[in-house]
């Protein structure tokens, strides 16, 4: 299936959260087609280094505020828009513990003021979902017709329960208001821009290894997850929006790897003397977890194409330099 672009010169787009790390390479691609961009973004976990090469670009605005508040009063948001992406949330499972009620309600409240607002003026939302809507998955690979196995009580559940309270909301207004939707389920992400403290898998390991310091694998380490480099995923991204499929359709690739593989790949990559070591493990952290990229490939056209070698290095080289 080919999809036509359908977003470009001329149209306006909402991104919220566009400050953080896959949010600013979607805007960076956005603004690469042409089109008006207006980033909405609070900092919790994002930072202005990411879009501070926009700044001073014509068609692109950055408005400071919390999103789970409302649109705020500004200029750049009384025009109105024809795309809304709702990319805003704390994604890392440290801020799972930090920031509860924060990710409960961008992942809730939020999510309905920027449906309210795609109703009103009639544009595409498009929502930011998770691997993690499926839980600990008792289904391998998921597909997107799983439903999931999610603690609705546990540590991770602030984030599992308000994503999935999230596409519920989509999909009301789908079927209640009209509103043109989609929903993408994203699956684990790296690239520049990561923060090197923001205690995910990559970053951590990345940062360990070029310091020297002992890799902090989490249990066994037998437990998989499968990676994506941020630009497959934006392409990704882009393809759902242009298209006018709703979704929810899986994002991210079928590289799956366990997290001591991980571990050592970065070590070698980084030609790093760091050596393993074995840490406690997060309750319900999720055993294995693989995208069936089937229907993505059918209704979007998508393929990955970047390998975990070229795609770690590349981020392992970001980190190098952010730390000369
Ligand atoms: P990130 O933390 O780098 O980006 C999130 C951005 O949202 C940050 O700039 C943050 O400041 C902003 N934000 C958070 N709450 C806000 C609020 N209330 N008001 C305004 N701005 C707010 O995280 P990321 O990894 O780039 O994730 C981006 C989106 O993709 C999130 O919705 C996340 O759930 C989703 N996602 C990411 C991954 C991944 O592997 N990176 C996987 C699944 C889903
Ligand atoms: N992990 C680890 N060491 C770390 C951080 C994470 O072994 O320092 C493990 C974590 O327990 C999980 C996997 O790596 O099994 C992926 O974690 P991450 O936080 O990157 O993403 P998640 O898939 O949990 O959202």
């Amino acid at each position: 299936m080919k999809v036509e672009q359908r977003f470009g010169p001329g149209h306006r787009i909402l991104v919220t959260g566009g400050a953080g790390f896959v949010p600013s390479h979607l805007v960076d691609s956005l603004i690469g087609r042409g089109c008006t961009v207006v980033v909405l973004d609070n900092f919790v976990t994002g930072a202005k280094e990411n879009i501070a090469h926009l700044l001073d670009t014509p068609n692109f605005t950055l408005v400071e505020a919390d999103v789970s508040d409302g649109l705020p009063d500004h200029p750049a948001l009384a025009e109105r828009f024809d795309a809304i992406l709702h990319m805003a949330s704390p994604a890392s499972p440290t801020d799972f513990e930090k920031l509860p009620v924060e990710i409960l309600r961008v992942g809730s409240v939020a999510t309905l003021h920027l449906l309210e607002r795609a109703a009103a003026d009639g544009a595409r939302f498009l929502l930011a979902s998770t691997s993690e809507a499926y839980g600990d998955p008792k289904e391998h690979p998921q597909r997107e017709t799983y439903w999931g196995n999610v603690n609705p009580i546990g540590i991770r559940s602030v984030y599992d329960e308000a994503k999935r309270f999230s596409e519920a909301a989509t999909m009301a207004y789908r079927r209640s208001r009209g509103v043109d939707t989609a929903i993408v389920r994203i699956f684990n992400t790296y690239g520049p821009r990561m923060r090197p403290d923001d205690g995910r898998a990559i970053p951590t390991f990345i940062s360990q290894a070029l310091r020297g310091e002992p890799i902090t694998v989490h249990g066994t380490g037998n437990q998989t997850r499968s990676i994506c480099y941020v630009a497959d995923l934006v392409r990704g991204i882009l393809l759902l929006l242009d298209s006018t499929e709703s979704g929810p359709v899986n994002c991210g690739t079928e590289h799956e790897m366990s997290m001591r593989e991980l571990a050592e790949t970065i070590i070698s990559l980084c030609d790093s003397k760091s050596e393993v070591t074995y840490v406690t493990r997060a309750a319900d952290d999720p055993e294995m977890r693989r995208p069936d990229l089937t229907l993505a490939r059918e209704v979007l056209g998508y393929e990955p194409t970047v390998t975990p070698e070229v795609g770690l290095r590349r981020t392992i080289e970001h980190f190098r330099g952010r730390m000369a």
